[in-house]
């Protein structure tokens, strides 16, 4: 899937909204929106990268694949992706970035953890982050951070600086929802409008060492945890999806939250 966004995108360049610039044009074929950057590696050694369209600050950034066995994620990413190389107008002068798949060796294996064991949505800086044993299902790793993928996400967020985040993962089916940390309840409900889902500000269950937690309540950056329907087929839940992340990303205003670094 990732092979099939290579082919419509411009060739790598500088990571972030500002510092991006347009790939050359050749006189071969039409310059295309997206940039593509190369984030890091996973532990395998498999890229982590990132698609930019736009510029400008607080940019919007979409996450995808978190959790190896929620491939739905990455496939509406993915398609985030091409829609908006197909329409670049729906950015309405927005920055976007999106990493459709934070670990890809847990999708190779459709594991929810990454290869070494670690739920990377329990791996994050946070004042709540708890030692856990390994043989938990969301084992948050020896450390916080212990994780390249982790490392990854970290830093493209303090590199970027976004005005919002919405990170998508899935969930047993009727328990999708548009989860929020920090103050991300409006977009949370804008989005609500075009997919149905609830909003919550809570998934219900304690998150030690979420992203979620980290980047929402503890930044303060607006997070939403799109929580898809699982099993439902990945191409329902980008058609649920399309028109609310669309909205999202148009959503006025977004300022950047300076994070000091
Ligand atoms: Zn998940």
């Amino acid at each position: 899937m990732i092979r099939r966004i290579a082919m419509i995108v411009s060739t790598a360049a500088l990571v972030g909204c500002i510092q991006a610039r347009p790939a050359a044009y050749t006189g071969q074929t039409p310059p295309l929106p997206a940039v593509r950057a190369l984030l890091g590696y996973s532990v395998e050694g498999r890229p982590i990268e990132s698609f930019t369209f736009g510029h400008g600050p607080a940019p919007v950034l979409v996450l995808g694949g978190f959790h190896g066995n929620e491939q739905a994620s990455v496939y509406v990413a993915e398609e985030l992706v091409s829609m908006l190389n197909g329409s670049p107008t729906l950015l309405a002068g927005r920055c976007v970035v999106v990493v459709p798949n934070v670990n890809p060796d847990g999708y190779v294996r459709d594991t929810r953890k990454n290869v070494r064991g670690v739920d990377l949505n329990r791996n994050f800086p946070t004042g709540n982050w708890v030692p856990s044993d390994p043989r938990d299902g969301s084992h948050g790793g020896p450390a916080s951070l212990s994780e390249p993928e982790s490392q990854i996400v970290l830093d493209l967020v303090r590199h970027l600086e976004p005005g919002l985040i919405i990170s998508i993962h899935s969930i047993s089916r009727n328990r999708q929802c548009n989860n929020f940390d920090g103050p991300g309840e409006a977009v949370a409900a804008l989005m609500a409008t075009h997919n149905g889902y609830p909003v919550k500000p809570s998934i219900g269950y304690p998150t030690p060492g979420s992203f979620g937690t980290w980047a929402g309540r503890e930044l303060g950056i607006p997070t939403i945890t799109l929580e898809l329907p699982r099993p439902a087929p990945a191409e329902e839940c980008w058609a649920t999806n399309r028109e609310a992340l669309v909205a999202a990303i148009q959503h006025e205003p977004a300022q950047s939250v300076a994070l000091g670094k």
